[in-house]
């Protein structure tokens, strides 16, 4: 649906008016429709905005990487840091990757927001779901930022203390707020928590020129789900964040480190901390765990040299989410 309008009502000091076109995307958006979407914005000089939760922000980066447009992110809700991140969803980038190896084909080139509006007001009226999935996808980064620091030591990948330090302090923010706010949380002061600390992972991933410091073997397990939910055509719908940060349980677990400490965050936020308040199977999560192995194997993480079967049931038993 587009609406052209003229603003320069809203924006009265502008001396020639801006036009601009809204246009409301389709829910379930197949590449040809934004690759056209490009097309027809690419000769007309334009910038755009992208209002919406992570599906909506991830199709407008596509859009803006095709056509060089600038782009503001202006999120609807804090349930994962997409809205900050030059980079996009891993359905969408292995679609796009399967798309550019064709002829005529486009890459993607990960592409960051110009700026961010985060309306707070309106962020803590989205669905408290939504904040507790953007505890988890903050949570995460404590593990993307050991299996960095692990692939650092063992395999002498590029580090940036930088960065790193950066996506720890997100998590160091939250987790104060998280014990602080306590139920409070769930208010305007909890979504400006997140907003700032979700943001700040996109810069820290601006400062490491890769998802590194926002990104480990954490979103491997998601990814992994992601892609099992799709190939055995499972209607599960759990929120991104929800997964990274359940997954960061066993894999602050794996790497020897507090684990309990992340599981009881995410329960303070009533977030899942259970197989059974995920809503899979152990059988699911056991594949998954063996499938994250598989996924990005450039990326070295603690799953890297390769986590058996009867590990992975250890870890479930012992953290207790059985
Ligand atoms: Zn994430």
């Amino acid at each position: 649906m587009t609406k052209n309008i003229t603003i320069n009502s809203i924006l009265p000091n502008i001396d020639s008016p801006i036009d601009y076109t809204h246009e409301i995307l389709p829910k379930s958006t197949n590449l040809e429709y934004l690759i056209d979407e490009a097309i027809e914005i690419e000769d007309e000089k334009s910038s755009l905005m992208a209002v919406g939760g992570g599906t909506i922000i991830d199709y407008v980066k596509v859009i803006s990487s095709f056509s060089k447009s600038d782009y503001i992110a202006i999120p609807t809700n804090a349930s994962h840091d997409g809205f900050s991140s030059p980079y996009i969803n891993f359905t969408l980038r292995e679609q796009l990757l399967a798309q550019s190896q064709k002829k005529g084909g486009k890459a993607y080139t990960p592409t960051s927001p110009l700026a961010i509006i985060g309306d707070t007001t309106l962020i803590s009226k989205a669905p408290p779901i939504s904040l507790s999935a953007g505890v988890g996808d903050i949570l995460a980064k404590r593990v993307a930022v050991l299996d960095w620091r692990l692939a650092h030591r063992l395999k002498g990948s590029k580090f940036d203390i930088y960065a790193a330090t950066f996506a720890e302090m997100t998590a160091n923010m939250v987790e104060d707020e998280v014990r602080s706010l306590k139920k409070l949380f769930f208010s305007e002061q909890g979504a400006r928590v997140l907003i700032k600390a979700l943001g700040s992972s996109g810069v820290a991933m601006c400062i490491a020129g890769s998802s590194r410091p926002a990104s480990g073997s954490e979103h491997l397990v998601s990814h992994a789900l992601d892609k099992l939910t799709k190939i055995n055509n499972l209607n599960l719908n759990i929120a991104h964040g929800h997964q990274t940060g359940f997954a960061s349980i066993l894999m602050m677990y794996l790497h020897g480190e507090d684990w309990k400490r992340t599981r009881d965050l995410l329960k303070e936020v009533n977030a899942p901390v259970t197989l059974g308040e995920l809503g899979i199977d152990r059988d699911l999560m056991l594949n998954a765990l063996n499938e994250a192995q598989k996924i990005r194997p450039s990326r070295y993480t603690i799953l890297s040299e390769g986590l058996t079967k009867s590990a992975a049931e250890n870890a479930i038993e012992m953290t207790g989410i059985d």
